[in-house]
């Protein structure tokens, strides 16, 4: 599985806003956009003004960092999403939620989309009693989630959802935290997207 390997902290700056991809430390004053309010690299710091392209660009690419997937299978998430009935935007938004490390995400098990995306990929995560290892698996109403691990991974996702616990876990999903279970109550809303973005920017882009 391809994934970007650069700094984090760096995709935040580049955005001119957290996208919370370190955990705690994005918490903290020790966070970068905090720290250094422009832009990285030698030119960073100088203002510009975007084109319209530039401004859909930059939308995309947020969004792509947030969920951490690279631009090949962003673009078929939008191709799926164009192709099914119903509003561009919400849909593309609504199927990256709805990935599996996004979900244990929210639901605090991990304390970023990164730490999630490591806790289903090592086996430690089981849907509808079957132990799935895809970060990109789609959850849908009804499924059932539970951390099925070892003791000592167990209390380190117990951990993190003591470090979470200021998040609040979205309404379409009911978590058990002290048994480390979750269900998916329904699909995902727009009202349900935590962090600001306009997703029309993004249909308009991949629409030129
Ligand atoms: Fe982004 Fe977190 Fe780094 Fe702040 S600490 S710049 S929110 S990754």
């Amino acid at each position: 599985m391809g994934r970007d390997l650069g700094p984090d902290c760096r995709l935040c700056r580049r955005e001119g806003e957290k996208l919370f991809l370190k955990g705690a430390r994005c918490y903290t004053h020790k966070c970068a956009v905090a720290r250094r309010e422009y832009a990285p690299g030698q030119h960073g710091a100088k203002k510009t003004k975007l084109s319209n392209f530039g401004i859909q660009l930059r939308e995309k690419q947020k969004v792509k960092r947030i969920y951490g997937v690279l631009e090949r299978q962003f673009r078929n998430y939008f191709i799926n999403a164009a192709s099914t009935k119903g509003v561009t935007g919400t849909i593309l938004l609504q199927q990256l939620e709805r990935r599996l490390d996004s979900v244990i995400f929210n639901l605090g098990f991990a304390k970023s989309r990164k730490d999630a995306r490591q806790v289903v990929g090592h086996n430690h995560v089981s849907v509808n009693g079957r132990r799935v290892n895809i970060p990109s698996y789609l959850v849908k109403p009804n499924d059932v989630l539970e951390i099925k691990t070892d003791a000592k991974t167990l209390n380190t996702i117990k951990a993190n959802v003591e470090i979470t616990k200021e998040r609040k876990v979205p309404t379409w999903l009911e978590v058990d935290t002290a048994n480390c279970k979750a269900k998916v109550v329904r699909m995902p809303l727009r009202e349900d997207i935590s962090y600001s973005v306009n997703e029309q920017l993004i249909v308009e882009l991949y629409s030129r």
